[in-house]
């Protein structure tokens, strides 16, 4: 098999910071692991806004329909903040979201013992928590026409429409079946179809999908709004999470918070598989480009680095290898190692980017 391609794009503000992490954990895996990734670098967002006058250039477009993975730092910035909305640095990456047709969004929720008091919650609660939400990325209420503000009668009225196709459905389902086989087995769908016959669909289709191909795999339903009070009392129970974009967009962001900081959150989002059985793939942090710490040293890499364990489970089938470096990164955090994003109010001596990732390396080194 041909080595794996991966592209790229560390963007703008502390992007490229946490991307030279990445870059070392990538360099660890040639030499000391024998896999080696043919790894290509190209500019997003401001950055290629400043080079081409556009936030994704059509050669980096078509680049990154061919590699295997992208994998991408943040863009944006106050500098591009009065650019007109076409070239904004956003446009770049909804347009590789678009074009590679990236429609299940995978963002985990993983909670390290040692950043356990970190949370909202109390410790038992979160201590060693581990679920994915599998978010439905490019339908319902956000593209669903009719939309707009419209004039009825004398007053205006706004209308956005929740819409999904049933083969919508079926694939976003697949993409949380195939997730469960390889984590803890078990999907719980929510939806309201108590009150929204898109729900009733989702429900169906979702049940049908699971005892025709899935039937090894447990499967529950649940109404959104419980979902969400059951995150917050007891994420625990909760392996695969499967929801459209609307639920998905809140449940997410709820369950980031049961873990701490936005400097600790990887994401993927995954289209159909390309010729070689890869799905089309994006990976990257949950955070932006953080332009009030840019440049300072101070961004915490996890989230970028456990973005690329990601890419190493679900786009190269290295499960074994994302968990070490899962691990490396629990190593250091229970080592007390902190980058300054992760102090909390005790206070302590922050470390900076560098030493975090060259302290994961050491970490990963201990671990052959
Ligand atoms: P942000 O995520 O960049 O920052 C929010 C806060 O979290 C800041 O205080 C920041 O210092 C901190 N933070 C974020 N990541 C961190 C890390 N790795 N280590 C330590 N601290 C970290 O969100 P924002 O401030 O709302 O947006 C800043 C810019 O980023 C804007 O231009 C926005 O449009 C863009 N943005 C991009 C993406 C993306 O590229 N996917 C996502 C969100 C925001």
């Amino acid at each position: 098999m041909s080595t794996p391609s991966l592209l790229i794009l560390p963007g703008d503000g502390i992007g490229p910071e946490v991307m030279a992490e990445v870059r070392k954990v990538i360099d660890w895996f040639g030499a000391k692991r024998g896999a080696s990734f043919d790894v290509s670098e190209d500019l997003v967002g401001g950055a290629a806004y400043d080079a081409h006058g556009t936030p994704l250039h059509d050669d980096t477009m078509a680049h990154a329909q061919e590699v295997d993975a992208v994998l991408l730092g943040a863009v944006g910035g106050p500098k591009y903040d009065d650019l007109d909305f076409s070239v904004k640095p956003e446009r770049g990456l909804l347009r590789l979201r678009k074009e590679m047709d990236l429609f299940a969004n995978l963002r985990p929720a993983q909670c390290f013992d040692a950043l356990a008091d970190f949370s909202s919650l109390k410790k038992d609660i979160v201590a060693g928590l581990d679920v994915v939400i599998v978010r439905e990325l490019t339908s319902g209420v956000y593209f669903g026409e009719p939309r707009g503000i419209f004039e009825e009668g004398n007053e205006r009225v706004g209308i956005n429409t929740q819409r999904y196709t049933e083969s919508e459905i079926d694939r976003i389902a697949r993409a949380a079946f195939e997730l469960a086989r390889k984590r803890g087995n078990k999907v719980c769908s929510m939806e309201k179809a108590n009150v929204m016959e898109s729900g009733i669909l989702w429900r169906e289709v979702t049940q049908r999908i699971h005892d025709a191909d899935y039937a090894d795999v447990e499967l529950s339903h649940m109404y959104a709004d419980n979902g969400a009070m059951q995150l917050v009392r007891a994420p625990k129970q909760f392996d695969v999470i499967l929801t459209d974009n609307l639920f998905g967009d809140i449940l997410s962001d709820c369950a980031a918070m049961l873990t701490g900081s936005l400097g600790m959150l990887p994401s993927a989002s995954l289209g159909a598989p390309m010729a070689n059985g890869r799905p089309r793939a994006l990976y990257e942090p949950v955070h932006g480009s953080a332009p009030d710490i840019a440049g300072q040293g101070k961004a915490n890499p996890i989230a970028c680095i456990l973005s690329f364990a990601m890419a190493l489970r679900y786009s190269f089938d290295m499960g074994e290898d994302a968990t070490r470096v899962e691990t490396a990164v629990e190593k250091v955090l229970a080592d007390g190692m902190r980058t300054s994003d992760l102090l909390g109010a005790e206070g302590g001596k922050a470390s900076s980017t560098t030493e975090m990732g060259d302290a994961i390396i050491a970490a990963l080194d201990a671990s052959l």
